[in-house]
């Protein structure tokens, strides 16, 4: 088996033009007869590594795929590529599971799905014998490892694999990175020799931004509205929070919807199909929401509520973003979420409290990070990134130092007055001078700082206390309630007159008030890429709905992207877009084309100027049944202008009879007097020299003969 056939199966199936880099090298070990253990995260691409090698070699792929509702999903998008597909789970009736093993007997299933419990099961391995398998690909292999979130135990059985099945590869799969795991995977599937491939887990297409906790629901008010039609999950930590935030987006007309497991099933698998099948943008969910699910077009994460952990966070976000296109991530960040995790985590016991603890902090220090997040990000999870990224909030508006001292100097000496008996909310209050009744009741008005911070909000106090924090200069006692106490550092700032530096508070709604003036009105080339994307948006989602399938799975957001910036009319424009394969250009070209020339049409109605619409326009009405002479009337533009169009578009590859235009001894003529032409010459050179015999038009059209000839 050959790159060349894979490639060309690349182009053919799924309309991508190279492989991604590791891609290659999977399918060359699997060529080989190798076994292979790849490492990639969500949306690197780990699909393609297997399914072109089980449609390249002769006979069947056996998938091994736990998530049942995702199989259906994947065999459907293999299906709707022009690939030979099926699935075997509980889900099926038994006249189903015949069919399909028909189909496997008879040789006409390339990649067959199965649950691991299927493949376990006694009923399984005589079909195994009968069939041809060229390749067991195991999916979610982290599966395997007890030491995983994932556990599941029938894939410790499948050592079994290797041993009835000694020649056959074995790939297996995981967005799963450790090095437990990694050896786990190894020793149980017993191939110990399998090449290892590890992707970059970095996901640079999603942006990071976190901002402090206070008035979210304003900011993600605002955050939502600026991004209509488009997909997105806000997570919170509690079913009672998923509920008042989709009711507050609600009560600002936008379709959102909650999600947690208290709902009942009917309800919660309505709400995920609506999600899957773009009905409802938003879902505020508790963070098991996302998981089974394999939709490609979520454009952004919003977390409520701090993860409890990195891995967490970064699972989470991940589900952004899948197709590769830009997604934005947004964290709110409060410390209250932290005390709330650690009493959590203290009264559940178990051993591994420390653990999550320290992981706790892991979290948090990423939060209140002055340098690039990704960097932080990636180097928790064992990789280095050279550059900054550029596509996280340090990065785009790094951090402006001012000097703190005095700010520290209050702060400080009231906690000191308070005698280090109270937590940060009391600390504001009291610096802010709050009249609340516990204040009095407890004297603490009577206190020399008491309002002495007064000209601070109460969100700039508790950024500027939680890095008081960070930097040592004060402490909280987690096992006395959380009451704030002085270090040895804050000493110095107190009787010593050190000086102190903190980062200013953002002030997001300032900054975004600034943004707006700056705003720079959308270029009209930018303004006809967005309105044809609506457009074609929504006639994918037609689509998808009368064909009951997810609308990604029509073309995903890249792909239509892409569509939306080219417009291209004629199938040899269509197919070179990337993500379209010959199934695909065959089965929705015609409506998409159709649709681009209809909008460009309009927009050139209403007087814009579109590149490329002559040629669309005149094709369009070459179509309809109009000759180049009505055309030029009809477009009020030379009829040699009109023929020059027919040329380019037959150069394009468009279905153009010119016989109509030139016999054949004509172009035969013309081509011979070209043909002892010097190079570059014009029109009316070519004319001059053929005395009149023929037309200029027709020349125009014998040069695109000739260079269509050249080309093929
Ligand atoms: P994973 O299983 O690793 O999460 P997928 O296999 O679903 O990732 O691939 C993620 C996305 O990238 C899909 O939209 C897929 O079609 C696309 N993709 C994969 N390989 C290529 C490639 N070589 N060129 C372009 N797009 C690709
Ligand atoms: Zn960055």
């Amino acid at each position: 088996m050959t790159l060349t056939l894979a490639k060309q199966a690349l182009k053919k199936y799924f309309g991508y033009d190279s492989f991604r880099p590791m891609q290659e090298e999977i399918v060359e070990t699997i060529y080989a007869g190798n076994d292979a253990l790849v490492l990639m995260p969500t949306g690197g691409g780990k699909s393609i590594c297997f399914q072109i090698p089980a449609i390249t070699m002769e006979g069947c792929c056996v998938v091994v795929s736990p998530l049942i509702s995702l199989m259906k999903d994947q065999v459907e998008g293999l299906i709707a590529n022009g690939i030979n597909a099926a699935y075997l789970n509980s889900s099926l009736s038994s006249l189903e599971q015949q069919a399909v093993e028909n189909d496997l007997f008879n040789n006409n299933i390339d990649l067959l799905y199965v649950s691991p419990e299927k493949l376990v099961s006694g009923d399984f391995f005589p079909l195994l014998q009968r069939a041809k398998v060229n390749l067991f690909a195991i999916d979610e292999a982290h599966c395997i490892s007890s030491w995983g979130h994932d556990f599941r135990p029938e894939y410790t059985k499948m050592k079994f694999i290797k041993q009835q099945f000694p020649t056959i590869p074995i790939i297996a799969l995981t967005a799963t990175a450790d090095k437990l795991t990694r050896k786990d995977i190894l020793t149980q599937m017993g191939i110990p020799d399998a090449k290892t491939f590890v992707a970059s887990f970095d996901r640079p297409n999603l942006s990071l931004e976190i901002r402090p906790g206070q008035k979210r629901m304003e900011q993600i008010i605002e955050f939502v509205k600026a991004r209509k039609n488009e997909s997105g999950i806000v997570y919170c930590l509690s079913r009672k929070n998923t509920e008042q935030v989709a009711s507050k987006l609600q009560g600002k007309g936008i379709k959102a919807m909650c999600y947690h497991a208290g709902m009942p099933s009917k309800v919660r698998s309505d709400v995920q199909e609506d999600f899957i099948n773009d009905r409802i943008p938003v879902v505020c969910a508790t963070v098991a929401f996302g998981m089974g699910i394999d939709k490609s077009n979520v454009r952004w994460v919003i977390h409520y509520n701090l993860p409890k952990n990195l891995e967490s966070y970064y699972q989470e976000i991940g589900r952004a973003g899948r197709d590769g296109v830009k997604a934005d991530t947004l964290m709110f960040y409060s410390y209250r979420d932290v005390m709330v995790y650690r009493d959590m985590f203290e009264e559940g016991g178990g051993d591994n409290v420390e653990v999550k603890l320290s992981k706790l902090e892991r979290m948090q220090q990423y939060a209140e990070a002055l340098i690039c997040r990704r960097k932080i990000l990636l180097n928790y999870f064992n990789e280095n990134l050279e550059e900054d990224c550029g596509n996280c909030d340090v990065c785009k508006d790094p951090p402006q130092y001012i000097n703190g001292t005095i700010l520290a100097q209050k702060a400080l000496s009231a906690v000191a007055r308070l005698r280090e008996s109270v937590g940060i909310r009391m600390l504001i209050d009291v610096l802010r001078g709050s009249g609340r009744r516990e204040i009095f009741q407890n004297g603490f008005d009577k206190i020399k700082t008491y309002g002495a911070g007064r000209e601070q909000s109460f969100g700039d106090w508790q950024y500027f206390i939680q890095q008081l924090i960070n930097l040592g200069f004060l402490e909280i006692a987690y096992d006395q309630k959380n009451a704030l106490k002085l270090t040895a550092a804050s000493r110095a700032v107190l009787f010593e007159k050190k000086t102190v530096q903190l980062v200013q508070l953002r002030d997001k709604k300032a900054e975004r008030e600034a943004a707006k003036i700056k705003f720079k009105p959308k270029s009209q080339k930018q303004q006809l890429i967005d309105d044809l994307f609506e457009v074609l948006r929504e006639l994918r989602r037609t689509l998808a709905q009368q064909q009951g399938v997810p609308p990604y799975l029509i073309f995903n957001d890249a792909t239509l992207t892409e569509i939306a910036e080219t417009r291209p009319t004629t199938d040899a424009d269509f197919s070179q877009i990337s993500g379209v394969g010959e199934r695909k250009l065959a089965r929705y070209g015609d409506q998409f084309m159709d649709a681009i020339i209809t909008f460009i049409k309009k927009k050139t109605d209403e007087g814009m100027r579109v590149t490329g619409s002559t040629y669309v326009l005149t094709h369009q009405l070459l179509k309809e049944g109009l000759s180049p002479t009505e055309i030029a009337k009809k477009r009020n533009i030379n009829a040699i202008t009109v023929f020059s169009h027919l040329a380019y578009l037959y150069e394009k590859g468009v279905d153009i009879d010119i016989h109509q235009y030139v016999s054949e001894a004509e172009l035969q003529a013309i081509l011979s007097t070209i043909n002892s032409m010097k190079p570059p010459f014009t029109l009316s050179e070519v004319h001059e020299k053929m005395k009149g015999q023929v037309e200029y038009h027709q020349i125009r059209l014998a040069m695109a003969h000739q260079s269509k000839i050249a080309k093929e």
